[in-house]
């Protein structure tokens, strides 16, 4: 897992992005991309070794305890260095008490230190951290194919129950106030869940002990062409209008992204790149990728616009959709 955005905000914050080092107290830079050769990038040191035959390795911290904020210390790399090389002396007490004494200095001493921003940066990388978990970010791709998959929507009941469970954790968020941006971003992100899911399960059903599919609604029991036909048109309608907001979706996390790197963590993300999704098998076999994002002059505000204005023109105005124009 390495070390979490919610870690190095706290690490990097509290430390004031300077080397606890005694004395040192340079200024760091998160990495070299950020600015100009000459600035230090700083180093998330391990005070317990990241694995046993480390230095300071031996320890019944497990693997993820090691990088968690309680056992990094924040250097530059000459002190990195220096107490790995000389780890006799220093040891995990005495760099205890080198972090604590830098932070003292740090919240007491040190001019322009905000601890009130400090601390809503906490929240607001806490909050980011519990979403990525809801989202399944990690198979955010596999997971919303099927929502696209061969025309038909499909969930998992699992990532369903999830989704709902991020819709009410969304709602009874407490914001801290500070990024606007952020938070209407969050906000848009929960109206887009909420209609993709009221408008899936309107037509949902069991299928086999762990998937909900869209019920094919137009196969009906008697012979009637016409109704057939309507019934089919709404099945295309509704199938389409599943996909465009789950194209939205994807737009609106895509946003909250945007609005990461514009607030709280510069850079955030930027290593994997932007969400995209998965649809087909179409008709030629073939899978078709949408890295679906609000265009620059949509992202203001709530882009969103609810879920009438939504399927009657705002989709047609995105990058990308599938139900059609009437
Ligand atoms: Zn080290
Ligand atoms: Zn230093």
């Amino acid at each position: 897992m390495g070390i979490s955005l919610k870690t190095q905000k706290m690490l990097w914050g509290r430390a004031a992005s300077r080397c606890a080092f005694p004395d040192c107290r340079k200024e760091l830079v998160f990495d070299s991309t950020q600015t100009d050769d000459e600035s230090i990038v700083g180093e998330a040191c391990h005070i317990v070794a990241k694995s046993a035959d480390g230095p300071r390795g031996e320890s019944p911290l497990t693997s993820e305890q090691r990088d968690k904020y309680n056992n990094l210390l924040l250097l530059c790399n000459i002190h990195h260095k220096v107490i790995d090389d000389q780890y006799l002396h220093y040891t995990i007490d005495l760099l205890h008490e080198i972090k604590q004494s830098h932070e003292v200095w740090v919240s007491s001493q040190l001019q322009g230190f905000d601890a009130h921003k400090q601390r809503d940066d906490e929240i607001y990388a806490s909050y980011l951290e519990e979403f990525e978990q809801q989202i399944d970010i990690e198979n955010w791709n596999a997971w919303t194919s099927w929502l696209f998959g061969g025309g038909q929507p499909q969930l998992s009941k699992e990532m369903r129950s999830k989704l709902e469970g991020l819709r009410s954790w969304l709602f009874s968020r407490v914001w801290p106030n500070r990024y606007q941006n952020l938070e209407i971003a969050f906000e848009n992100f929960r109206r887009v869940l909420q209609d993709l899911l009221n408008t899936f399960d309107q037509h949902s059903v069991e299928c086999g002990p762990h998937d909900l599919v869209t019920e094919k609604f137009y196969k009906i029991d008697r012979w009637d062409p016409d109704a057939y036909d309507r019934l089919a048109k709404d099945y295309d309608y509704h199938c389409y209008l599943v996909e465009d907001l789950a194209l939205e979706l994807n737009r609106a996390a895509n946003y909250i992204f945007d609005s990461v790197r514009q607030s709280i963590q510069y850079g955030y993300r930027l290593d994997v790149g932007v969400l995209y999704v998965t649809s087909g098998p179409h008709m030629d076999l073939t899978f078709k990728h949408y890295r679906a994002q609000y265009l620059p002059e949509q992202k203001q505000n709530i882009p969103y616009p609810g879920l009438k204005a939504f399927a009657e023109t705002v989709r047609f105005e995105r990058d990308f959709w599938f139900g059609d124009k009437t």
